[in-house]
């Protein structure tokens, strides 16, 4: 049943003053139209973990769309998005800020893109539809009932002592993303599966139901595992489960390197300036090991085109690379460059990796340190005043003098301009 718990202390310490003003307008309107409004999902679980609040998700028992309306209008929103079919509208306020609201609803749904009409119910039910009981908590909001905890699944009970619990037994056969979904919040939490729900996962993944998944919800589901903290723990359990090689068909899984890759991501890519770190550097990782491999993940994900791209020029541009650095032979600057310039960012990290060689490390952090920085020191407006005409010849000089500064023939600018007139004249 649910717990006699008010949480008002703890929206009030723990949620920007903006966002409180928001609970608050939402809250008395929501009262005034005769509604019943809640927080859910993921903010209920972080505000009683202690967890930094991310964005408000909000549950309308109701019409979302005239509460969200309601709402737009008073807080001058500068867009109101209103989904008439599947009862949920967005606003977004004037700096910037995306606020959801949606009806609460019987079915959980992905892509709301595909779906028939959403049946509307009470918050108990739309409660229901969801994951874990972690995640199937809400918080009222309404005008007088500010901060009342609705926990009809015993969440904040598994919250406490750390389980990851599904709603029924029929959860991962319903939708067995909730397989990764588990997998990831185990790693995230620390939590435990509890009992029944790891004999329902076990089932479900022997059962073959993981395939049955639509591979754009896999990938989701994957890419929120490369946004995870502690990426290595929850491929761990991915090769515990024994659904590895299902989601990353064709990768090697050498928890050693996997351990260096992701565990020492971060700090490396900040050293070298890279700070941003996508999700395919994750699969980048995965893959390191065997590079061929990528190809089945290409075939079997939807990617967009430029991923795709990423991933096979990450792993050519890696083969190639590890056969240059590695030469037993003087290797010029030039060669270097040119074959690390080809490599996506996202190749970088398990390459250097995969390098085993102190020599070719060396060399590898000189493309990394100096290499990548150099520019010619004359511009295309020298060009121009030595009486030479603007033209693609501009490029292919500038790009010529890059070459033969970064192999230390050119040393200076006077050097380049003697250079030019030499060869160009
Ligand atoms: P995170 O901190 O990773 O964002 P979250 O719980 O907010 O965690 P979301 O993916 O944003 O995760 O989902 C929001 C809520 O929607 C979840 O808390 C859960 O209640 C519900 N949910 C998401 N995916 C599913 C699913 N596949 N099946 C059932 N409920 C889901």
């Amino acid at each position: 049943g649910s717990f006699e718990v008010n949480l008002k202390k703890l929206l009030d310490e723990n949620i920007s003053p903006e966002g409180q003003e928001l609970i608050n307008i939402v809250g008395k309107w929501a009262s005034q139209l005769g509604m019943r409004v809640f927080l859910v999902g993921g903010i209920v679980r972080d505000l009683l973990l202690g967890q930094k609040q991310k964005d408000l998700d909000i549950v309308v028992e109701g019409d979302a769309l005239v509460l969200a309306q309601e709402v737009g209008k008073t807080l001058s929103a500068i867009k109101f998005i209103p989904h008439e079919r599947f009862k949920t509208a967005s606003i977004i306020l004037k700096n910037g800020q995306k606020i959801d609201f949606s009806t609460s609803r019987v079915e959980f749904y992905q892509h709301p893109a595909a779906l028939p009409d959403v049946e509307v119910s009470t918050i108990r039910e739309d409660l229901y539809r969801r994951d874990f009981t972690i995640n199937s908590m809400a918080i009222e909001i309404t005008y007088g009932h500010i901060g009342e905890l609705f926990d009809p699944f015993g969440g904040l009970l598994d919250l406490k002592e750390g389980i990851i619990r599904v709603l029924h037994n029929l959860s991962f056969v319903e939708d067995p993303t909730r397989i990764l979904r588990a997998l990831r919040f185990l790693g995230r939490f620390n939590f435990k599966l509890e009992e029944n729900t790891e004999k329902l996962l076990i089932d479900a993944i022997a059962g073959g139901f993981l395939n049955l998944a639509s591979p754009a919800r896999i990938l989701y589901e994957l890419k929120l595992i490369f946004t995870e903290k502690d990426i290595l723990k929850i491929l761990k359990f991915l090769k515990h489960y024994g659904i590895f090689q299902e989601v990353f068909p064709k990768a090697s899984y050498e928890e050693d390197f996997l351990k260096r890759y992701f565990n020492y991501t971060v700090e490396y890519l900040r050293l070298l300036k890279e700070t941003k770190i996508s999700w395919l550097h994750g699969v980048m990782g995965v893959y390191a090991k065997n590079l061929e491999g990528i190809e089945e993940f290409i075939k079997k994900y939807p990617l967009t085109g430029e991923e795709e791209e990423v991933l096979r020029q990450g792993a050519s541009g890696i083969d190639e690379a590890l056969i240059l650095l590695s030469l037993p032979r003087e290797v010029k600057g030039q060669e270097i460059f040119e074959t690390l310039t080809k490599l996506p960012p996202e190749g970088y990290w398990a390459l250097y990796l995969l390098l085993d060689r102190f020599r070719a490390r060396e060399r590898f952090k000189k493309y990394f340190e100096e290499l990548r920085f150099i520019k010619p020191e004359i511009t295309g407006e020298d060009l121009k005043a030595l009486g030479l005409k603007p033209g693609p010849l501009y490029r292919e000089i500038l790009h010529k003098i890059k070459m033969l500064k970064i192999d230390g023939v050119l040393k200076n600018k006077d050097e380049e301009i003697l250079y030019v007139k030499q060869n160009y004249f």
